[in-house]
């Protein structure tokens, strides 16, 4: 316990509409993951419930999730997969994370800038303090590497310095407790890859997003084979033929996120994609990307599908997930407790 153990968490948030952004930029790489780490992937309800959920569609939403980590090889039985309410200690470390963080780091979260937007009084206190949560959420675990898109990149910065303010703050007590060089590790976020930052179909300026009101700017793991189609065949471009070179998509975003969905989708390059479609008029470009992520897109949908039939299978892995996940949570825990000066059982 005293030694760090390389460890891989992170989560997605059952708010419906998961879509292509989650599945290049995160599901995807947790499957990559499984081969060199130890993996915890979570369905992180608590996050949901910053905005109000339907009870009904929370749950639906949570055997979504779910349905889609096993459907993208997700390996349940080697790895951990859960959701996050059924392990207490995400949120009683988030309330130690809370007196840890200062108000300053908060107010500089973008994702609550935008996600507030203009009625910053209405939000939810819930909202604002997400990032503490999400914290704790890698924390507990002592996890070491949290693949993520970019648009966590701040969050996992924000982990790191609460993290060390942890250490810090308490160093006498945690070498008392036995450990020589400090108590969390600083979580080192995985962002990399063609599509760590797939952006909307609609507007190359705006990432790809659940709570996007258009759907048309987003193609959803559950669209159908039409619905793809249409989809990329109304996906905003440019009239220019594709550039031969990755420099020439710098002013192009709508251009360079197309090629960098193709690319992630086909596990390569937008170098190597340009050396095939450099010059080629998007029309083409189009039905190829098409071809291509109905291809790869149809099956997971299939096997959602063929999940989602059972629910009650779903929510088993789910239960048997918690109880692994908090076996190990529940003792870093109480360390905490031990560090902080509380008194225990
Ligand atoms: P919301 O808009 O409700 O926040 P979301 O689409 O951002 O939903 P999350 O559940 O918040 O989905 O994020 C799950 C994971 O997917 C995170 O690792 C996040 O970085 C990643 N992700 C989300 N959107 C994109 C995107 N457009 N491109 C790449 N990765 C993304
Ligand atoms: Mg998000």
């Amino acid at each position: 316990m005293t030694s760090i153990h390389p460890r891989v968490f992170s989560g997605v948030q059952p708010t419906g509409n998961l879509h292509l952004g989650n599945y290049l930029g995160a599901i995807k790489r947790f499957v990559e993951m499984q081969k060199i780490h130890d993996c915890i992937y979570c369905v992180v309800d608590l996050h949901a419930i910053t905005f109000w959920q339907d009870p009904h569609e929370l749950k639906r939403n949570t055997r979504e999730v779910t349905a889609a980590f096993l459907a993208a090889g997700i390996d349940a039985g080697k790895h951990i997969v859960f959701n996050q309410s059924q392990v207490p200690q995400h949120a009683e470390l988030a309330w130690v994370l809370n007196c840890v963080a200062r108000l300053g780091w908060l107010n500089r979260m973008t994702q609550f800038k935008e996600k507030a937007g203009k009625n910053r009084e209405a939000a939810s206190v819930g909202l604002y303090v997400y990032p503490n949560l999400m914290a704790a959420d890698i924390l507990v675990y002592r996890a070491t590497h949290v693949p993520v898109g970019e648009d966590q990149k701040q969050h996992l910065e924000l982990a790191r310095d609460i993290a060390q303010k942890f250490n810090v703050d308490f160093t006498e007590s945690i070498r008392e407790a036995g450990y020589q060089n400090g108590f969390f590790p600083l979580p080192e976020p995985l962002i990399s890859g063609p599509a760590t930052r797939v952006m909307s179909l609609k507007d190359g300026s705006k990432k790809m997003s659940k709570s996007d009101p258009s759907d048309l700017s987003r193609i959803n793991l559950t669209d159908d084979a039409d619905l793809i189609a249409k989809k990329i065949r109304k996906a905003r471009t440019d009239p220019e033929p594709l550039p031969a070179e990755v420099s020439g998509l710098r002013s192009r975003p709508e251009a360079a996120n197309l090629v960098g969905i193709y690319a992630a989708l086909m596990d390569t390059s937008s170098e190597a994609v340009l050396k095939d479609f450099g010059s080629r008029q998007f029309s083409v470009f189009k039905q190829a990307l098409v071809d291509l992520a109905v291809a790869r897109l149809a099956p997971l949908a299939e096997e959602m599908k063929r999940l989602l039939a059972d629910p009650a299978h779903v929510e088993a892995i789910l239960a048997k997930g918690s109880v692994r996940a908090e076996a190990i949570a529940a003792p870093v825990y109480e360390e905490v407790k031990k560090i902080l000066g509380f008194v225990r059982r």
